[in-house]
């Protein structure tokens, strides 16, 4: 019950007014928001955080737009959490997202496309360490006997 995933609310969800939105699709979910804060991401952030996309012909336009004003950053906890945030936020490529992932219903673009979320186990626990000090995470009860069976 206790995974943890990292999620960025992007530039263009911030324009757009969507981040209250974007956070409730985690929380009625079921699940913990663990730590959250408002940051700007620099340069080398940006190289470190896409290094396996450095050398794409898009990545000056994502690097452009990752740090061209504030995000938020957020961690998730949860049963599944990694696996199941995936499904909520949709495939890169907003313009076949499913309606009802947040992709789907918020962008219809590949690079605009308003949040990151991530992508295996590993790359979570590095990419919270990345955002996040061991502080700023907080570890507090979630009340949810409603949300899952004692078995689960
Ligand atoms: N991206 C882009 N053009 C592409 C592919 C990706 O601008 O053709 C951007 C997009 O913002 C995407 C990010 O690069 O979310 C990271 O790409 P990745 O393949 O890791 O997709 P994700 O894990 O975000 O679904
Ligand atoms: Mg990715």
């Amino acid at each position: 019950m206790k995974e943890r995933t990292l999620l960025l609310i992007k530039p263009d969800a911030l324009q757009r007014g969507l981040v209250g939105d974007i956070l409730s699709r985690f929380e009625h979910k079921g699940f913990k928001i663990a730590g959250v804060k408002m940051l700007q991401m620099s340069k080398e952030l940006s190289k470190e955080h896409y290094a396996h996309l450095v050398s794409k012909p898009f990545y000056p336009d994502l690097e452009k737009f990752m740090t061209s004003q504030p995000i938020v950053a957020v961690v998730i906890e949860g049963k599944e959490a990694v696996e199941v945030t995936r499904l909520i936020v949709g495939p890169t490529n907003a313009s076949k997202a499913p309606g009802g992932t947040v992709r789907g219903d918020f962008s219809n673009s590949t690079s605009r496309n308003v949040i990151h979320a991530s992508d295996s186990k590993e790359t979570a626990e590095k990419e919270i360490h990345r955002f996040f000090k061991p502080h700023e995470l907080f570890d507090y009860k979630l009340n949810d006997a409603f949300l899952y069976a004692s078995d689960e």
